[in-house]
């Protein structure tokens, strides 16, 4: 451990960022906004906060750094605690949506852009903390926009001189300094949105960088993947290959094509580690990322844009873009709401510029771009902001919660006045606010679970039915990273017939509650790995089922403080738990038509029930869904049959609008 720690420290010691230390902690004493731009790799993310606590400069406040996903937060403060020789959770913590490592004597908290605009809610003026830094600020997601607004105000709140305001107040006694770090050169827009303040760059280590492209279009992007690896892997020198893909799916379907490849090779052939790495990625599956491979061995890491930036991976020389990247976009209804999908979609010249630099952090490196060049040159020079893309209806309950209006705020960028429209009536027709566009009681006790809208109606609804231990069952089902059916196209009989034994005939709410049912049992009565090996034989996604049970264990716990029982069940009957669901669903409904398809109530589009749902070929009155799927036909999934008696309650929603 002695010999670690000292590597550990030698490592930190060289990277680029530590020459500039004395110089950035005198910019970041002197102000109280400093927007630092550094490499990828330069020592950001880990170091700033180390050497901003070291230097005594956040006081007995505590530093919050801010991350736009769960797992660079939770990679990130894990690495800082070994630094500082520690363990996660006590100097060095991190809380993220549904896990939380930190304790009394956490000083530097990793925390995801949604955490901390989740804290806002009960601290409003974040006084815990005397730092707050922003990274990653050029991803500029939703909630990282919401921050930088928000932070903005409280600290003109917080560091007001005390006459001022007055009588004295908190605000000279806990002052509140911002640090925005960023990989990319755009910082202009950051310095004038906080009144000019000081940009400072860290010169990173960056070595050339061949670029190739493709002749000709790859539409198999996984296969062009895979035949552009092996060729480097017999070859080209040795190096480590980073594979930029656009989601989990594809990252598993190469997974498993290169292993089957690889057992063909020639036995002599040097060995392939091959490392996945993405948001829903098990923490302790992450760890093999950043060990070096063994002797003779190449390693293979398949990432989605998590590597561009946030989480930077050594050894790496050769890297292979696919040019796409899954992107959260809002789906308009015709009914003037609509609904977040994450869609594959072209990257942005600036994200392909990040992916080949990462293969020359240690040394000249390769960049197998497998589309042409003509295709780069089309591609757009940045992303649009999440807030100008993606559905404000859960981040407007929330701003109405502190009681500010979303077309008030002072935003970077503004979002759509269609988009805030199309939020409001989804808030009105769950009920969050009234007509005049206040916050109700019930929208109150909404924003408090941590969940999107939809599912936190339909956990509030329980309360009434009498089903909160069974709804946060599912909604918990519903809310984890991963889906509950592996859809084995190998063994498609098979698994039919394992679902079929969770089979409810009121639709696929149901048929997930039995599943957890049946989980419990083995939980109760099986190991670990008798636990994996029972999902498997379901075809059950054990993740899944084990990330549903650490956030329904949450919910519950939220359940407390607000004082609602989580225990009252319904036990077998259906009905309350259906009603439940329609209530947050009804925006999701749709009714059967003469031709034996399904109509949405609150839109005009004509959906077919999914060959994967309990319900594919039967023919109910009436459905509530969780998504919709669009392919050559666009498919209702996660499908329930709502009840005869509610009918009549769920058409009225038809008509109603907002005053
Ligand atoms: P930046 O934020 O400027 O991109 P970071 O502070 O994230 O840079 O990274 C600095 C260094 O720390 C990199 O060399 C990276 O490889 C290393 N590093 C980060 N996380 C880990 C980890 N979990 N294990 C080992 N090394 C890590
Ligand atoms: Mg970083």
């Amino acid at each position: 451990n002695g010999t670690k720690q000292a590597s550990i420290q030698e490592q930190r010691r060289e990277l680029p960022i530590t020459s500039g230390k004395d110089a950035l902690l005198d910019e970041i004493r002197d102000n109280d906004v400093t927007i630092l731009i550094g490499e990828t790799g330069s020592g950001k993310t880990t170091q700033v906060p180390q050497y901003i606590l070291e230097s005594g400069i956040s006081g007995k406040g505590m530093i919050a750094v801010t991350q736009p996903r769960k797992v660079a937060a939770t990679s990130l403060a894990t690495r800082v605690a070994t630094e500082q020789n520690t363990s996660v959770g006590g100097l060095v913590g991190y809380s993220v949506r549904f896990d939380e490592a930190s304790s009394e004597d956490t000083r530097i908290k990793y925390v995801t852009d949604g955490m901390l605009v989740r804290e806002l809610l009960g601290d409003t003026l974040l006084s815990r903390y005397s730092v707050v830094i922003v990274d990653e600020a050029h991803e500029r997601t939703l909630r990282t926009d919401l921050l930088l607004t928000n932070l903005k105000s409280i600290q003109k709140t917080r560091n007001a001189p005390a006459d001022a305001k007055g009588k004295g107040s908190v605000a000279k006694l806990n002052p509140l300094k911002i640090v925005i770090m960023s990989a990319t050169l755009d910082a202009e827009k950051f310095s004038k949105f906080y009144d000019n303040a000081k940009v400072i760059y860290v010169k990173g280590r960056q070595h050339p960088v061949t670029i190739y492209h493709t002749a000709i279009s790859q539409p198999d992007f996984v296969d062009a993947a895979m035949r552009t690896f092996f060729q480097i892997h017999t070859d080209q020198p040795p190096g480590d290959v980073l594979i930029f893909l656009p989601g989990q799916e594809d990252i598993e379907s190469l997974d498993k094509s290169i292993k089957l490849y690889a057992d063909r090779l020639p036995k002599d052939s040097s060995g392939i580690v091959v490392c996945p790495m993405y948001a829903a990625l098990p923490p302790g599956q992450q760890a093999k990322i950043f060990s070096p491979a063994p002797q003779n061995t190449r390693k293979c890491i398949l990432a989605t844009n998590i590597a561009e930036t946030s989480i930077t991976i050594p050894g790496i020389k050769y890297v292979i873009d696919t040019g796409k990247c899954k992107e959260k976009r809002y789906i308009a209804r015709d009914s003037g709401t609509g609904f977040d999908t994450l869609l594959t979609k072209d990257i942005t010249k600036s994200s392909a510029m990040q992916r080949a630099g990462r293969a020359g952090r240690e040394s000249i490196g390769f960049c197998f771009r497998l589309y042409t060049e003509e295709s780069f040159k089309a591609l757009p020079d940045s992303a649009e902001p999440e807030i100008r893309r993606c559905a404000l209806s859960s981040s407007l309950l929330q701003l109405k919660c502190l009681g500010q209006d979303l077309e008030q705020l002072d935003f970077m960028d503004k979002p759509d006045w269609e988009a805030i429209a199309s939020a409001l009536k989804t808030l009105y027709l769950l009920g969050a606010i009234d007509n005049q566009k206040h916050l109700t009681k019930l929208g109150r006790d909404m924003a408090v679970l941590p969940l999107e809208p939809h599912l936190a109606r339909a956990v509030v609804a329980s309360q009434e039915c009498g089903c909160t231990l069974e709804i946060i069952d599912i909604v918990s089902v519903l809310s984890a990273s991963s889906k509950l059916f592996f859809d084995s196209t190998d063994e498609r009989e098979a698994a039919a017939e394992a679902r079929r034994k969770f089979r409810h005939s009121s639709g696929d709410h149901m048929t997930i509650l039995n599943v957890v049912r049946s989980y419990q049992e083995i939980v109760a009565s099986e190991n670990k790995s008798g636990r994996k090996e029972w999902c498997k034989k379901q075809f059950l996604n054990d993740r899944c089922l084990s990330e549903a049970r650490d956030i329904r264990d949450q919910l519950r716990e939220v359940c407390v403080r607000m004082g609602v029982d989580w225990r009252s069940s319904c036990g077998d009957d259906e009905q309350p738990v259906l009603r439940s669901l329609v209530r947050g669903l009804v925006q999701q409904a749709a009714f059967l038509q003469p031709d034996g398809s399904y109509k949405q109530l609150m839109g005009p589009s004509i959906v077919k029930i999914h060959p994967s749902s309990s319900l594919c070929d039967k023919k109910v009155p009436a459905i509530i869904y969780d998504e919709l799927v669009y392919t050559s036909h666009i498919y209702a999934r996660g499908v329930s049959s709502v009840p005869r008696k509610l009918i009549a309650e769920v058409s009225v929603f038809k008509n109603k609008n907002i005053g």
